[in-house]
């Protein structure tokens, strides 16, 4: 997999996106790198073995990753989906972003209560998005075996917020 010591230097920065007073960090060279898959996948491995029988990635960027990681396990896989896609009832959890307010919705049949779900997205920031996913394998009546990431924003607070779940990152930058 891709060494997370090259990770850094593959992020890029742009200041002010999309609003002013955030530090957006684009990951499009990082996504471009084959390793990078297998990266994420040997850490998610180290972090929580195989303890975990389902995957829920969230829109959109979780995904890409989500996908991979459920497709080379075995496990699986659920998506989170941004609001007004998901057809017949659904659990809703609402989250505020560095930049305004979002919300996660899953189809109330897709996770069998009791599964331990390994909640997946790019970017850990403030921790809200996964929060919100968390909130929705609870009301679920599932576990959360875990959360994943390719990159942590540390400065951010996310992990804080989230330190009842433990969280795998294959990178993490100030
Ligand atoms: P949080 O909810 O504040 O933790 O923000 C995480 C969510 O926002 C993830 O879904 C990310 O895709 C997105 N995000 C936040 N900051 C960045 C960034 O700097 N680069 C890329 N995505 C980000």
């Amino acid at each position: 997999g891709v060494a997370d010591d090259r990770i850094e230097g593959l992020l890029e920065e742009f200041p002010d996106h999309p609003e002013p007073g955030v530090v957006f960090r684009d990951l499009s060279a990082l996504y471009a790198q084959p390793g990078l898959l297998a990266g994420l996948a040997a850490r998610v491995d180290e972090e929580f073995g195989g303890a975990y029988d389902r995957v829920l990635a969230v829109e959109s960027r979780g995904f890409v990753l989500g996908a991979a990681l459920a497709a080379r396990t075995g496990t699986p896989l659920t998506l989170a989906r941004k609001p007004g896609k998901l057809p017949g009832p659904v659990h809703s959890a609402d989250y505020s972003l560095e930049y305004g307010m979002d919300r996660l919705e899953l189809r109330k049949s897709a996770i069998a209560p009791g599964e331990r779900v390994l909640c997946v997205d790019d970017v850990l920031a403030t921790g809200g998005t996964l929060a919100a996913a968390a909130q929705l394998v609870r009301d679920s009546g599932a576990e959360v075996a875990g959360m994943a990431v390719v990159l942590e924003l540390a400065g951010l607070g996310g992990r804080d917020r989230l330190s009842s779940h433990r969280l795998a990152a294959l990178c993490e930058v100030p």
